[in-house]
């Protein structure tokens, strides 16, 4: 027997029907590269939406086509998104971050038609054109010309209707930038982007409601803002975009319009620290601070708390679209001191309803959640991915259907998760697994070390052992002694490094994180002495 209630297809485009009429006045603030600043509302985007649907029409653009934006936040970027996707599109967010040869790749790979693209990307634009070889039109955010944003919605009334079908067709395509190989697409479909959102908007996660005033600082085209996009109009949001992320103008912004939550990797917060110690300033009205992509560092955490808000700790990767767990306040925190506050959000939080986690070892076993043992860290829910965009070789998942992160990770009794390492970076010594990422937070928290990287390099007798790359910060000369004896007071004894070696500098991916693939190629042969 079936249920007796209405099929309503969880469509994106419902999004912005619904912020316009619930919320159609609720402003939406755009800081652009060049220092302007433009106002519009949640009607002004459903309206500019409807009209750059018409606009793609016009141009031949059909369901399912990909349309590509290689963009930073601001109204009009947010309009193509809910434009795109309202007219059955695809939205391709680029990260302009990436290297040459993957940003040729993926355009072609992704097989878009259009490009909209805003003019401090001119440069890589007139690079890439012809390697790119089914663009067909090129748009200009911010341009003035015939080619400009405004100049092609301009043309079209808004006299639209977007365009229905399953919920199960795809709205948006991200690539995952990759340390291996060519970049991997992840096609989100209209439910997975709904169900998402709908996730979101809990106290527990980014606890977002129309008396927000959110700003978030992380680009649209990482890892789908977040989510931000859908979600904020879900909510009525007020939302603030800024194309520049320097830490005066987020500050600057802050303050002004009073924002609320805030979202962003921990080098923003860096930038903000930096500005706020040469002038004094600080937000002021700030009441939840997400940050993810990679950990939150303990003092940032304490910080941000300090100055009055909320710290989520997110986890999660473009795969997860992104959000996989969230930390937010336990059910004793009132009870809690604010050293054991601090201590609860350094780990990565829980899973939301929808989504479950577990950790197995490498043959498979699933593995207690005792708060000790560390694990590859698997997930599955309707907002996990299932198969990377046309890859032949089937689904990304194990034969029970969760998929593996990479990720290694501890899981609590409690619930929370924390994340120890990357499953290819944990450095296996005489069976057991020392974890590279605190062996470098250890290490750079001795004075005089600017980064560090820590690689398992093989060894006779345990299978491989610690070597610890360090870079010194200019002018340092700290030693491998001072280094040893740090070192000593913060990891256990048998995971100190067999040998410490200083450098000048460490490779890194596109986005910022180090490039271990590369060091462990280096040192594939290396031999302690
Ligand atoms: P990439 O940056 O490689 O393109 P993602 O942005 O999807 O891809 O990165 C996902 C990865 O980032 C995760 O698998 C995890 O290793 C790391 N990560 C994300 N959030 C956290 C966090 N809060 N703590 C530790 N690691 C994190």
């Amino acid at each position: 027997m079936l249920g007796a209630m209405q099929d309503f297809e969880l469509r994106v485009p419902r999004v912005i029907e619904h912020a316009e009429r619930e919320y159609g006045t609720r402003e939406i603030i755009s800081r652009w590269a060049d220092g302007s600043e433009t106002r519009t509302d949640w009607a002004g985007i459903a309206r500019d939406a409807r009209k750059l649907a018409q606009a793609l029409e016009r141009m031949g653009i059909k369901p399912g086509d990909r349309v590509a934006t290689l963009a930073m936040n601001h109204s009009r970027h947010l309009v193509a998104w809910h434009g795109v996707i309202g007219m059955g599109g695809v939205v391709h967010t680029i990260n302009p971050r990436l290297f040459e040869d993957q940003l040729a790749y993926i355009g072609n790979h992704a097989e878009d038609r259009v490009l909209i693209y805003d003019r401090m990307f001119q440069p890589i634009v007139d690079k890439l054109k012809p390697q790119w070889k089914t663009i067909e039109q090129y748009i200009v955010f911010d341009g003035d010309g015939p080619d400009s944003f405004e100049a092609v919605i301009g043309a079209e009334n808004g006299d639209y209707q977007w365009v229905e079908g399953s919920e199960r067709e795809p709205c948006l395509l991200c690539y995952t930038s990759g340390t291996t190989g060519n970049p991997k697409g992840v096609l989100y479909t209209h439910r997975s982007s709904m169900i998402h959102a709908m996730a979101e908007l809990q106290p527990a996660v980014f606890d977002l409601s129309t008396q927000a005033v959110v700003l978030p600082v992380v680009p649209m085209f990482h890892a789908v803002g977040w989510g931000l996009p859908f979600a904020a109009p879900m909510a009525g949001v007020k939302l603030v975009m800024s194309a520049v992320n320097d830490g005066k103008t987020l500050c600057d912004l802050m303050n002004r319009e009073k924002v609320t939550h805030s979202a962003g990797v921990p080098t923003v917060w860096l930038a903000m620290f930096q500005y706020i110690d040469e002038t004094g300033a600080a937000p002021e009205h700030l009441k939840v601070v997400t940050i993810g992509g990679s950990a939150a560092p303990r003092a940032m955490i304490e910080r941000i708390m300090k100055m009055g808000a909320r710290v989520n700790h997110a986890w999660g990767m473009t795969e997860t679209s992104p959000i996989g767990t969230m930390g937010a306040p336990t059910h004793d925190w009132d009870a809690l001191t604010f050293e054991e506050k601090v201590d609860k959000t350094v780990f990565q939080g829980r899973a939301p309803f929808g989504v479950e986690l577990r950790t197995v070892d490498d043959a498979g076993v699933l593995l207690p959640r005792d708060g000790e043992t560390s694990g590859r860290l698997q997930i599955r829910g309707p907002w996990i991915i299932k198969q990377y965009f046309q890859d032949e070789s089937g689904p990304c998942l194990t034969a029970d259907g969760w998929f593996d992160t990479g990720d290694v990770a501890v899981l609590h009794p409690d619930g929370t998760m924390q994340i120890t390492d990357r499953a290819k970076d944990v450095i296996k010594s005489g069976g057991e697994w020392i974890s590279s990422v605190d062996l470098e937070n250890a290490a750079v928290g001795c004075a005089g070390v600017a980064e560090a990287a820590a690689i398992g390099v093989k060894h006779p007798k345990w299978d491989e052992r610690p070597l610890l790359l360090v870079v010194r910060k200019a002018g340092s000369d700290v030693t491998e002694d001072d280094l040893r004896v740090h070192l000593a007071t913060q990891v256990a004894k048998w995971w100190l490094p067999d040998e410490i070696l200083f450098v000048e500098s460490l490779p890194h991916t596109a986005t910022g994180k180090l490039l271990k693939t590369a060091l462990r190629e280096q040192y594939r042969d290396y031999r302690f002495a």
